[in-house]
């Protein structure tokens, strides 16, 4: 049986950044399990590719800080390894009266996180950036920026491997048993001795948990965010991202455009409550997914908090013309026909049994185990900083000086 020190469950962008700062830390034998047979390929290879700036998060929360020294270390990153980004900055549009001092708040919330640059501007100066939006107020944020973040997971893996770190694709987690401290993983590809475990498994990111022993109180509800494109001919109707001011009761953006680093003009995501947890599509259900989220409180919860906006989604989910009505509000002259559809991304969002939405990243620990338990956006964003707490924590926790540490 093969023998590891550091088993990381999960190559999404966040296992694979706690593989590269663990693989820079320590000579411990590391090895990344992912069920796919390629890596990204859930939320970091569906996603909307935006750098965040770290305007929206309560000052101090994990999301936050994380975000913030996560994006300057994704920059420097992305120069030193010649992956393509563009910090093309933001703007937030008030469209209502309500909405501004919502719109006051983010400025606050921006500047106490120690963004630079945050601009409100007048409905003028929002057409001298943006010729096409409409809104009566607007704040600029200079420090947002656009990436691939496929790209930027698979130069994390290949930097992992360069270092002695071993990839294993199409080897989905199974069970897990515990044997004279130790760890047995058995896998779609056969059986691990692990001494510790690293869980980022994303939307299966509970159940991992659970297979680890673990009783997570919180159970991940999968939102789906559906995109559409803007026709070719009419791209120049956004230059950077345009956003709208978010409901501050939950943890979504609201639908927005954003132009990708590869040209195109994407609009969305809206954020639907999906039945199944890798649903891509409207009407995929898991009878698994559906069973597990019916079985919980929290869920139920949720339902009697949200209903009526999970419904307003959902209507923007079916129909095109709900869907093209909500970005109007930010670009009138956009014409039903201006969009075509493209794909959708599956949101891991973990729910408290209250029905409570949990709000910031949490990172639980066990005996020899981290698991990460809710790493929605701006975990991309945040990845390399992500990558170092959970390497820190690993090295305080974990045995590994027996692995040898470098110090
Ligand atoms: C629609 C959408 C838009 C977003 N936009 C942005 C944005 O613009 N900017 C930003 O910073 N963030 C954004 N995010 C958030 C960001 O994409 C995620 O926070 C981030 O990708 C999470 O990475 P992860 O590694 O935790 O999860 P994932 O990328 O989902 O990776 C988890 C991995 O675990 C694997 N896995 C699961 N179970 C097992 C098992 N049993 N055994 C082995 N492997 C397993 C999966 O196959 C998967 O590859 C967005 C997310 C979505 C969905």
């Amino acid at each position: 049986m093969k023998h590891t020190d550091v088993a990381i469950i999960g190559g999404g962008i966040v296992g694979l950044a706690s593989a590269l700062a663990l693989v820079r830390q320590t000579r411990a034998r590391l090895v990344v399990l992912e069920a796919e047979p390629a890596i990204a390929q859930h939320q970091t290879g569906h996603n909307s590719g935006v750098i965040h700036s770290g305007l929206y998060y309560k000052p101090g929360s994990q999301r936050a800080r994380n975000c913030v020294a996560g994006r300057a270390a994704l920059i420097q990153f992305c120069q030193e390894h010649g992956i393509p980004f563009d910090l093309c900055g933001k703007i937030v549009v008030a469209t209502e009266t309500d909405e501004v001092p919502r719109l006051e708040e983010l400025h606050r919330r921006g500047e106490a996180n120690g963004l630079t640059g945050l601009r409100r501007l007048s409905p003028e100066e929002l057409r001298e950036i943006e010729p096409h939006v409409r809104g009566i107020a607007a704040l600029h944020v200079p420090e947002t920026g656009i990436v691939d973040y496929k790209q930027v997971a698979a130069k994390y893996a290949e930097l992992v491997q360069a270092a002695g770190g071993e990839i294993i694709t199409g080897a989905r987690l199974l069970r897990v048993e515990r044997q004279s401290g130790a760890l047995i993983l058995a896998t779609a590809q056969g059986e691990l001795f692990a001494r510790h475990l690293i869980n980022c498994a994303g939307l299966q990111s509970d159940r991992v948990a659970r297979l680890c022993g673990l009783r997570p109180e919180v159970q991940i509800v999968p939102f789906r965010g559906e995109y559409y494109q803007l026709i070719p001919a009419r791209r120049s109707l956004v230059r950077g991202l345009i956003y709208p001011v978010p409901d501050p009761r939950f943890p979504f953006l609201g639908v927005h455009f954003t132009r990708t680093i590869h040209g195109e003009v994407e609009a969305g995501p809206n954020a639907v409550l999906a039945l199944c947890r890798e649903g891509y599509r409207l009407g995929i259900i898991s009878p698994r997914d559906v069973w597990q989220m019916a079985r919980f409180g929290g869920f139920w919860r949720l339902i009697v908090r949200h209903w009526r906006t999970g419904l307003g989604e959902l209507h923007r989910s079916i129909s095109r013309r709900a869907f093209h009505r909500a970005l109007q509000r930010l670009v009138p002259e956009l014409a039903h026909d201006d969009l075509i559809p493209f794909g959708a991304g599956v949101r891991a969002q973990a729910l408290e049994p209250t029905g409570a939405l949990v709000d910031d990243f949490r990172f639980v620990q066990a005996e020899n185990m981290i698991h990460v338990l809710n790493a929605p956006s701006p975990a991309a964003t945040a990845s390399l900083s992500i990558g170092e707490t959970i390497a820190s924590m690993a090295l305080q926790a974990f045995d590994l000086e027996a692995a040898g540490v470098m110090r």
